[in-house]
């Protein structure tokens, strides 16, 4: 069974590669900002609960979002496997993530980072805003603050798949098709 942990900062094409995982090995999609953007959506509790964070930029606090995955986990134990995007996003968001695998008989294969300059990440973030309708995609100040705490609270889950010899990184800037290439290369070897 393939896991696949992407990883990268907003803006890397993680979705976009998302897709092609999916499109080619049928893995489930576990995109943690989508399923916090469906329940705002909905009006749940959730959503209620993830809207203030999100719209500024900051994490939704560890044990709302784990809970949240370590559900969708449970629902779809008999996929062909799982490709999680946007999480985990702290140490202790990977952590928990190895320990429900492994309650429910997974491991995760390996975590891919995508590599991306901040200029370029600017860039592609404004030009998602004309279509994404996204409150933390518009303005300045809230893109500056998703990548401070990227590079604060996120970057260091890299440490973690590195200390435990599951890491891959990939140069995020070039053709879609030539990035999702060397994806691959990495997935095949796992
Ligand atoms: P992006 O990668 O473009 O920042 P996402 O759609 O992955 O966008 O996430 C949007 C927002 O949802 C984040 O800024 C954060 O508030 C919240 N979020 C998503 N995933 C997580 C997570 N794993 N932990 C905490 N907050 C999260």
């Amino acid at each position: 069974m393939l896991n696949i942990v992407l990883f990268g900062p907003p803006g890397a094409g993680k979705g976009t590669q998302s897709e092609n995982l999916i499109k080619k090995y049928g893995l489930l999609h576990i995109a943690t900002g989508d399923l916090f953007r469906k329940h705002l959506g909905e009006g749940t509790e959730l959503g209620k609960l993830a809207k203030s964070y999100m719209n500024a930029g900051n994490l939704v606090p560890d044990e709302v979002v784990i809970g949240m995955v370590e559900d969708k986990i449970k629902l779809n134990l008999d996929a062909k496997g799982f490709i999680f995007d946007g999480f985990p996003r702290t140490v202790n968001q990977a952590e928990a993530l190895d320990v429900m695998m492994k309650k429910n008989g997974l491991i995760i294969s390996g975590m891919i980072e995508l590599e991306v300059p901040n200029d370029e990440l600017k860039k592609r973030i404004k030009e998602r805003a004309k279509v994404s309708g996204r409150v933390d995609d518009q303005d300045e100040d809230k893109i500056n603050n998703r990548l401070k705490v990227y590079a604060e609270e996120t970057l260091p889950v890299a440490g973690y798949y590195k200390q435990i010899e599951k890491y891959a990184k990939i140069n995020g800037v070039g053709s879609i098709n030539d990035i999702f290439g060397q994806i691959d290369t990495v997935v095949k070897a796992y």
